[in-house]
């Protein structure tokens, strides 16, 4: 799934290659429309899209947001690619990706195209990114929050830790696979309550937050070059690392959960919380 710091160098990489580019031929996959490529302008995305300029490239939270036309003209492309989903960026004679659900052909040459294997994200076309479900209600970006804003908000969260930090609306753009790797940074467990931590355990928190996703963006950018449809996670040190040593003290890695919802963590340097499932 990829969180901040891949969109975030999804954004760079687009915004490099294809701003100023006008698209030249729009496919959605199945021809009228897939689950995954919903019009809120109920124009027909083929016809609103095709001999458009791309004028703009944001990450906002987990969402990539395209923009079209003159600046003020408010079009926009919100893509929210969720647990599957991811963008690629090849030339027009390669071959696409299985499940490919929208290709646009570039004036350069190149072709952008979205791929989604379990077709669980979206992308929104619309005037009003206010009207996109889930966009509205996050919360400011972590690496642009102060320490004194991320304590005034945090105590209006209750509960486990690590749910606060992935619900999106204390910040934006964090998930299952950041937030393990934040908390092992921070050595808070993924399921202490936020109502039991220190002050002191704020700061850590916010201080590992920053350095996890900032440092991770450079370590993405360096192994995914343009191939911005990959998702290079060998360097985490703990999520997806069960039983291996800890970076930090060599105990086993702990694993709780299962599937798309597991939680990693180092029980050594994690001390404290009622582990879930575990006696
Ligand atoms: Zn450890």
């Amino acid at each position: 799934m990829p969180e901040l710091p891949e969109l975030e160098v999804v954004r760079d990489v687009l915004e490099h290659r294809v701003i100023g580019q006008g698209i030249t031929s729009v496919k959605v996959v199945p021809p009228g429309g897939a689950i995954v490529v919903r019009d809120l302008t109920h124009t027909g995305i083929e016809s609103a899209l095709t001999g458009a300029t791309i004028t703009a490239v944001a990450r906002r939270g987990k969402f990539i947001v395209l923009s079209f036309g003159a600046p003020g003209e408010g079009l926009y492309l919100a893509i929210n690619p969720k647990l599957t989903g991811r963008v690629q960026l090849s030339r027009t004679a390669e071959k696409l990706f299985p499940n490919t659900h929208l290709v646009w052909s570039l004036a350069d040459g190149s072709r952008l195209s979205y791929f989604d294997r379990k077709k669980m994200g979206q992308l929104y076309l619309t005037h009003d990114l206010q009207a996109v479900p889930d966009y509205a209600g996050m919360g400011p970006e972590p690496l642009e929050i102060s320490l004194d804003e991320f304590r005034a908000r945090i105590k209006r969260f209750q509960g486990e830790i690590k749910g606060v930090l992935t619900r999106g609306e204390l910040v934006a753009g964090i998930g299952n696979a950041y937030a393990d790797e934040i908390l092992w940074a921070a050595c808070l467990h993924p399921f202490r309550k936020r109502t039991q931590l220190t002050p002191a355990e704020i700061e850590r928190l916010y201080e590992a937050m920053r350095t996890t996703l900032s440092e991770s963006i450079d370590k993405i950018r360096a192994g995914m070059g343009e191939n911005i449809h990959l998702e290079p996670r060998g360097f985490f040190a703990v999520h997806l690392k069960t039983g291996q040593p800890c970076p930090r003290c060599g105990t086993p890695i702990s694993l709780i959960g299962a599937n798309d919802r597991i939680t990693n963590f180092c029980r050594n340097c994690q001390p404290g919380g009622l582990i879930k499932g575990m006696a």
